[in-house]
């Protein structure tokens, strides 16, 4: 399951200052957002440049490339594709130049009605040169611009046509806009330092530079960034329920975020203590599946007075690997990513924390290589409810047919997987864990309620 990127914007009231370096640390501080590509625009008050490439920020820039980055103002993308293969066409920022000067985008979030809006702009004459709905919006906001000079504008007339979820940040000249969309469904937080104002997906991104957060950009919120800031708010959004994906949560954010307010570390201790309320299990220690389920086995093993360990090692050096198509070449992928210690396994009954289980492959294959290292018993925790329909705002997860938990009862996958217990997390205690209201979350992926219209094709696809 991946999510779809991760940006970051600067304003610095100082014209002098060069901000390229800021936005480097703050594109690496988000790289478990996206490792495919990496892209930085910046503005120095005559021109603007872009620079991107594909990759790891590490390997997209160096001190070269940085150096002839400058500019007091800039935004910056690391990409996962979930809309668009992954080439270079399609990393961001994108970024035109039209009659009123250049204009560059970055944007973390999927595009439900992209393709109509695609074939109306290409039907009037725009040549789109990637397959992702980014530089759809891209276009769209030139051609607002063009027909009227006031960007603000422009992005009231453009949101009103979107559908599904964006966060963006959008440099046109040396102006920064930032654009939370009306439900909030993907995080977006403004910081400080000294001249500096800051936007980004999540707050380390402002730790690594030093920047103190200031806020969480509203739901429907458009910020200006210039020599002053200035708020707006999209027509019709008052209407609007606020919908937090409840994944940055469970798994997207690094742990050490604040999102929308809440500690995401906070927020995963939470989920282990309230798996140990609701699913105690008689074990000898409790060991996470690494990395992203390591805060909530920590919560359990808090809780439960059961010691805390570790059985599997993952790899970290590891990218994406090809599709493997026998089962035998399967576990071997497994083992390459994970590998179980068998000295702190053999034998033992152990309580294994997961974060979530999407199609389940991966979670059999782990407890088949766990068996084989000796475990007595495996008792399985989930932190969040199961997965029974697809997200359509930039999670890239699988088809409902390819959901276990949409085509199985909870005794069929505990047999499936082979476990000696199951539990997953009800949505009642996630909601509670998380701390904000059922109300201002999404779950469609636990119970199909989903903040957006959807269109019908997309549905039936699912
Ligand atoms: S459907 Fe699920 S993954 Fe997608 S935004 Fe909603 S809560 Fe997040």
């Amino acid at each position: 399951m991946q999510d779809k990127c991760g940006i970051v914007g600067i304003y610095s009231h100082n014209t002098s200052e060069n901000i390229s370096y800021s936005l480097y640390y703050g594109l690496y501080a988000l790289q478990h957002r996206g490792q495919e590509s990496a892209g930085i625009s910046l503005h120095n008050g005559q021109r603007m440049k872009t620079y991107q490439g594909m990759g790891l920020v590490c390997d997209v820039f160096n001190n070269g490339n940085l150096d002839k980055l400058k500019g007091n103002v800039g935004i910056g993308h690391v990409r996962y594709s979930t809309t668009g293969k992954s080439l270079l066409e399609n990393s961001q920022p994108f970024y035109s130049e039209f009659q009123g000067g250049s204009i560059a985008i970055a944007h973390n979030g999927d595009i439900i009605n992209s393709h109509e809006l695609r074939e109306e702009l290409k039907a009037q004459g725009h040549h789109i040169r990637s397959s992702t709905d980014s530089e759809v919006i891209c276009h769209m906001l030139s051609r607002e611009y063009i027909k009227n000079q006031d960007m603000i504008q422009c992005i009231q007339e453009v949101s009103q046509k979107l559908i599904g979820s964006y966060s963006l940040v959008v440099l046109v000249n040396n102006d920064l806009y930032v654009v939370r969309d009306p439900v909030g469904l993907k995080p977006l937080a403004l910081g400080e330092k000294g001249d500096i104002k800051m936007v980004a997906s999540e707050t380390v991104a402002f730790d690594v530079i030093g920047a103190q957060l200031i806020r969480d950009v509203e739901p429907g919120e458009i910020i200006l960034l210039n020599n002053k800031t200035y708020s707006y708010k999209m027509k019709n959004v008052h209407n609007m329920p606020r919908a937090h994906c409840m994944f940055e949560y469970v798994y997207f954010a690094r742990p050490d975020s604040y999102i929308d307010g809440r500690n995401v570390y906070q927020v995963r201790l939470n989920i282990g203590q309230e798996l140990y309320k609701q699913f105690p299990a008689e074990a000898d220690v409790v060991m996470p599946i690494p990395d992203s389920a390591i805060t909530a086995a920590i919560g359990y093993s808090r809780s439960s007075g059961l010691p805390y360990g570790e059985g599997l090692i993952k790899n970290r050096y590891i990218g994406r690997t090809f599709i493997m198509p026998t089962q035998g070449e399967r576990e071997a992928s497994v083992k390459l990513k994970m590998n179980p210690i068998k000295s702190e396994l053999e034998g033992k009954r152990i309580v294994l924390v997961d974060d979530s289980i999407v199609r389940g492959t991966t979670s059999r294959a782990l407890i088949d290589v766990l068996k084989e290292t000796g475990v007595e018993e495996i008792h399985l925790r989930i932190g969040c409810p199961p997965i029974i329909s697809p997200c359509y705002y930039g999670v890239a997860m699988a088809t409902k047919k390819e959901l276990i938990a949409a085509n199985n009862t909870l005794n069929d996958i505990h047999k499936i997987l082979g476990v000696d217990s199951l539990g997953y997390l009800s949505l009642d205690s996630l909601v509670k864990c998380i701390g904000i209201g059922q109300d201002r979350l999404c779950t469609g992926c636990f119970n199909e309620e989903y903040p957006t219209t959807l269109p019908k094709d997309l549905v039936y696809q699912a």
